[in-house]
Order: structure tokens, then C-alpha cells, then sequence
């Protein structure tokens, strides 16, 4: 499927079945880049008169902070985000994410590795498949990798452009499951976006990079792909993504436009100086109607603007 990205070529003779995302993992409360890539995924679905879900990527308890996943729904509220149906938990979802490790590993497209970390990185920047034709114990502890293969995976980013990869070269067999019995992102994000037909994501370009490897999963397991668009992370002045560990400010629930209409230049809109007295219903519906996914900075990175 694709998406004309002229903003006049909406037509109403051809509906056009849109699902988008935003996807947030509770490690934090939501900050600026954050923003960014809710507000990118909100207008592109609303621009195309799509559905736009929330999915709370809570797969990794460790790294979560308690009330954080709520938080951030009450901060996507403040702003104005307000989405469509109910918002999806991975972690409600473990027992989807096991059936297809089964799946996976009955077809001999998954196996056990019980290397360890040192043993890993002894052997070099990309794991050599050293398990893969072993008959490791279930007893003991492992991890579950994928079989990749040598065939180059390529798709067009609506944003970067044409993107190419070879798993085998960039990660090699990739890790499903970990040792510690924690899901992959890179399974549970394929399944999720399957079972809920997404057929646009618009994030980070922080995760183009494993976009491959989620193409792979999805033509292993069947599913239909979908577009994507990786818009660029803000960066500090130390290149850092801007995130809880390098102590990006929490948004401003009581003072939400002035925030929007910052993030709005940045993703390449240029709303008019009037609307800032405006409320952000007012900013938003201004964004849905201008919104021109060509119009971003065709880059992976930009540098951090003054709040
Ligand atoms: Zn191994």
C-alpha cells in the first residue's frame, strides 16, 4: 500500500485504510523527542482520516518506573492526543508472544543459545550462529535466536528513502526471547502491529536500523508489511537521543501548545505566529490539514531547540 503525501490528494472516491501507532515504552514520562514522534504519527494517520492507537511497550520491567505508563496517557491527553479504541499492554500479551516462539522454533526457524555474554563478544561484533545446529538442554538457561539468512532486505523508507540490510553481515541470528526470559522488542512489536493491521508507522529514526529484522519476522511468520516513516530524533549537544537516561525534561501538561507548536516546526509545518494564543485543539487541527510528511528534514538527527 502507499500513501500519496500531497496534502491535495486526498480522495474521498478511494477510501483508504490507514492504522497508525504511537507506541511508547513507561521509562519515563514523555519529553520533547518524545513528542515529536507522537505528534508525527498522530498527523499523519489523522491527515490520511486514519485510526491512531497507543500501545504501551512494557516488556521490560527492569527498565520501567512505576506510574509512568499512566503518566504518559495523561500527558497525551493534556496535548490533545486522544486516541482510538483502548490502549494495547504488552505485557497483557506474553502468552502471543510465546505461541509464536513455538511457532518459529517447530519450524526450525528459531533455536536455543545458551552462550553467554563473554563468550559472544569473544567471538566477535556478530553472533556466529554457534547454536544453531546444537541440541541445547530446555533445562538450562538460553536464550531464543532467530535463523537469518544472506538475502539483502530492502524497503523505502517514506522519509529516508530506500534502505538495504543483510541480517546475516549486520546481526546474525538475532536474539526472540532473552536469557532472562524477556521478550524481544523485535518479536513483540511485529506481533502487535500485525494483530492490530498497522499499516503505517511513523517513529524514531533511532529504530530504523532494526526495521530489517522486523520485515524478516513478519515474512517468517506471514504477516503483510507495512509502510514505514522514520523521522529524526532530536539529539543533545553530546549527539545523545534525548531520553530519561540523558535527563530530557518531562512535558508540561498545563502549558501544551507551547510545546506542539515548537514540535510542529521542527517536523517541517510552519503554523502561523497567530496560533500560538490558540488553544491545541486549534494547533492540531491546523497540523492534521497542513501536514506534509515530505516537508521533514530527510536526516536522522536534529539538534535540540530552545524550549
Ligand atoms: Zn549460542
Amino acid at each position: 500500500m502507499s500513501v500519496s503525501d500531497h496534502p491535495g490528494s486526498r480522495s474521498s472516491s478511494t477510501p483508504l485504510i490507514y492504522i497508525g501507532r504511537f507506541a511508547p515504552s513507561p521509562t519515563g514520562p514523555l519529553h520533547f523527542g518524545s513528542l515529536l514522534a507522537a505528534l508525527a504519527s498522530y498527523f499523519d494517520a489523522r491527515h490520511h482520516n486514519g485510526r491512531w492507537l497507543v500501545r504501551m511497550e512494557d516488556l521490560d520491567p527492569p527498565r520501567e518506573i512505576e506510574g509512568a505508563a499512566d503518566d504518559i496517557l495523561r500527558t497525551l491527553e493534556a496535548y490533545g492526543l486522544h486516541w482510538d479504541g483502548s490502549v494495547r499492554y504488552q505485557s497483557e500479551r506474553h502468552d502471543h508472544y510465546q505461541a509464536l516462539i513455538k511457532q518459529l522454533s517447530e519450524q526450525q526457524l528459531a533455536y536455543r543459545c545458551q552462550c553467554s555474554r563473554q563468550q559472544i563478544a569473544e567471538r566477535g561484533p556478530v553472533y556466529d550462529g554457534f547454536c544453531r545446529d546444537r541440541q541445547n538442554c530446555i533445562d538450562r538457561p538460553h536464550a531464543i535466536r532467530v535463523k537469518t539468512d544472506d538475502q539483502p532486505i530492502r524497503f523505502n523508507d517514506r522519509i529516508q528513502g530506500t534502505q538495504q540490510q543483510q541480517l546475516q553481515q549486520h546481526c546474525g541470528d538475532f536474539v526472540i526471547r532473552r536469557k532472562d526470559k524477556l521478550f524481544a522488542y523485535q518479536l513483540a512489536v511485529v506481533c502487535d502491529d500485525a494483530e492490530q493491521q498497522i499499516t503505517h508507522i511513523v517513529r524514531g529514526s533511532d529504530l530504523l536500523d532494526s526495521t530489517p529484522r522486523q520485515l524478516y519476522l513478519q515474512q517468517l511468520l506471514g504477516y503483510p508489511q507495512p509502510c514505514y516513516a522514520h523521522i529524526p530524533v532530536m539529539v543533545n549537544e553530546q549527539g545523545q537521543k534525548l531520553s530519561k537516561q540523558t535527563y530530557a525534561t518531562a512535558l508540561d501538561k498545563g502549558q501544551p501548545h507551547i510545546a506542539t507548536f515548537k514540535a510542529m516546526q521542527v517536523l517541517g509545518l510552519q503554523p502561523p505566529a497567530s496560533l500560538a494564543q490558540e488553544s491545541s485543539t486549534q494547533l492540531l487541527q491546523w497540523g492534521i490539514e497542513h501536514w506534509n510528511i515530505q516537508a521533514l528534514p530527510k536526516q536522522l538527527t536534529v539538534p535540540p531547540i530552545e524550549l
